[in-house]
Order: structure tokens, then sequence, then C-alpha cells
């Protein structure tokens, strides 16, 4: 008999984006394009880059645990104190952090159909049940969320915006599911996307934190930071919570380098400009490519657009594989004919559009 818990024996591992060594190295090809992980097309900051090399020279030392500098950079920032943050390998860190300081196997974590696959993993991975509402347009069902918590509930992750969907929650929307959530449930709201999102209705929930103790939001330097092989993202909650998450985490669960580049990162209000505004450019780009070839997307305000190839996607992802174009694959997540694309630099936008077309012209000619 397997001596692994029931819940990890069921587990489906998360499947990341193809790395483009290993298509480099299946197909021989050279000139790979990957935009299947949602990473940033123009790399980290310069800032960035030079603070983690300098601290690369000290490799020997461990990193400093408590991620003194990097807490007070943000809690700037944020106008939070530094004693709401919890810093993690990741995000992810954080979502699973969460998971193991308030979740048992007797009890339940809500989330959406659609939803990022990694909160089906953590919640697993501890033995809870997941209750997983049904989506409403792609995006989350708040009041069928609120309606599916029950006095086992203790987690509720809402990714604002959702990956693969690119779907957001307005701010009212939200506000009125939080005043009906009961204490004893943490929100998770997940903002890894939330320095990409030009939209009036979606809410910045951090100073929300002071109002709702049991809120918790997560946000990521994998993003628009481009630090996403640094591993590094926080939470912002209430203390007692970041408290709760500092005694089970690895005493030295961030590293120096990427606490470093993060910190540099923080002040490279350029970079991030620069980021956000080729992401503008591209999604717009890849929209009217989608619409000219007549292919359905889900209106997204992330870095990634999920679109509908009106057949199994595998077919078209492998056809993409074969022209050195990654992207993502879905049919996961329940979305059997739809791919997820990450928006790139504007030449990767058209090398991707290109070779979707030859991909879907070739599958649809006798
Ligand atoms: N949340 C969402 C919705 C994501 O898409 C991702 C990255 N795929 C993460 C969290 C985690 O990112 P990271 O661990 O790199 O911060």
């Amino acid at each position: 008999m397997s001596p692994a818990t029931e819940g990890v024996r069921a587990l489906q591992p998360y499947q990341p984006g193809k790395p483009v060594e290993e298509l480099q190295r299946e197909l021989g090809l050279d000139d790979v394009i990957k935009l299947a992980s949602n990473e940033n097309p123009l790399g980290a900051g310069a800032k960035a880059i030079a603070a983690g090399r300098d601290a690369l020279a000290e490799a020997e030392r461990y990193p400093d645990g408590n991620g003194f500098a990097l807490k007070q950079g943000l809690a700037e920032q944020l106008h939070v104190p530094v004693e709401c943050l919890t810093l993690g390998n990741g995000s992810n860190d954080v979502l699973e952090l969460l998971a193991r300081a308030f979740v048992t196997p007797q009890h339940e974590v809500v989330f959406s159909a659609h939803a990022f696959a990694v909160y089906p993993i953590v919640t697993q991975a501890v033995g809870a049940r997941a209750v997983i509402t049904p989506a409403q347009d792609w995006g989350h069902d708040l009041p069928a969320m609120a309606a599916a918590i029950n006095e086992n509930t203790r987690l509720v992750f809402v990714a604002n915006p959702n990956n693969p969907t690119g779907t957001w929650v307005s701010s009212k929307a939200l506000q009125t599911f939080l005043q009906q959530v009961p204490a004893h449930v943490i929100v998770v709201v997940d903002e890894a996307y939330f320095e990409y999102v030009d939209e009036p209705s979606y809410p910045d929930t951090v100073p929300w934190v002071a109002r709702y103790p049991n809120l918790v939001v997560t946000r990521t330097f994998s993003k628009i930071h481009g630090l996403a092989a640094l591993r590094i993202g926080y939470g912002v909650s209430h203390p007692q919570v970041a408290d709760l998450l500092n005694r089970v985490r690895q005493p030295f669960n961030v590293n120096s380098v990427a606490l470093a580049a993060a910190r540099a990162a923080l002040d490279d209000r350029e970079h991030v400009q620069r980021s956000r505004s080729t992401n503008r450019a591209g999604m717009d780009q890849l929209a009217a490519a989608f619409s000219r070839l007549g292919l359905g997307f889900i209106p997204s305000v992330g870095n990634f657009v999920s679109v509908d190839v009106g057949r199994p996607c595998m077919e078209v992802y492998d056809g993409l594989l074969r022209q050195g174009v990654i992207v993502r694959p879905v049919a996961n997540y329940g979305m059997s004919h739809y791919l997820r694309v990450t928006v790139g630099t504007e030449a990767e936008n058209q090398r991707f559009i290109e070779a979707l077309e030859t991909t879907l012209s070739a599958a649809s000619s006798p």
C-alpha cells in the first residue's frame, strides 16, 4: 500500500509550460519562443538584475530570514505596517502556507471552476475537501462561492484576475462578498497580475486588509517585475495571520538574490510602466488577430488571453510546437478547446499569430 496520504495520492501534479530548451532538444529547433507561462517578455529591469548579481557575491551567507529591507520597501509603497507582510518563495509559497496554517482534513476550501491550478493542489496536499463552484461567463460566481461556505470552510481562493481565464471581479462585487463571509473563513484574493490591470472597476484590496481581518492579498514579483526564476512573492494580511504564516514557513524560504532583486524592482517604476504598455499594445494586437481569424476569446485583464481554437486544443498546440511556438493548452482547466497565450513582444505575438494561422489552415484543409 502506498504510504502517501489519500489527498496526495489523488493529486494531479501542476503542469508547467514547456521549457524552451526542452522543445529545442525534442525537435532540434533553434529558434523557439515561449508564450506559455505568463512571463514578462521584456525580462527583469536592469536595476533588479544588477542588485541580484551583487547579492550573488555573498552566496555563502544565509539570507535575511525576515526580509527586512524588502518588507520596509513594500510597507512604504503599499502603506501597510511591516507586520502585515509575509514573503514567499513565489506567491505560490504563500498560498501553500495558508493551507498548511489554516486547513486540516476536516475542512473545506472553496474556489471556482477554471481557477488557478495551485488551489486544488494545496487543498488536496493537506487532505482537505475542495468545493468547486461553477463559473459564470468563465469568471468567479461570488454569490455561489458565498453560498458554498459552511462551518467547515476555512479558506476561499479568489483569483483576481484569474488565470487562465483573465476574468476579474469588481470592487463592488468583492466587497459584497467579503461582507458575507463569516470570520472563521480566510479569503485569499490572489492578485498575481495586479499591476497589469487597467480597468476602473478593478479593486486595489490592500487597504481593505485594515477592515477585514480575514482577508489575505497575495502578489508576486514573477509577473510584471520579470523575476519568475527567482521565486518571490508576498502576502498582505492582518498581523495575526502573518504571525501564523511565519510559524509554518521555512526559516529561509526566500533567497538573498531574490530579496535584493525584488527590492530594486520595487523602485523601478519605469520598467513597470514599460511592461504595462507593452502588454496593452500586445493584447490589442492579439485581440485584433483573433477577430480577423474568427476565433472567440475570453476578454482578459492580465498578460495572457485564452482563445477558442474551435477544436481539441492539443492538435493546435502540437502544430504550434512544430513551428517553435510554445503556448499553454488548458484542457486540464476544463477548457478543452482553448489555448492560453501569454502576451509577448510585438514580434513574438506576430510570430504566434502567423504560426496559428498556418496550423489552423493546415487542420481545416482536406
Ligand atoms: N496566482 C496566479 C493566479 C498565477 O497565475 C500564478 C503564476 N502562474 C501564481 C499565483 C503564482 O506565481 P508565483 O509563485 O510565481 O508568484
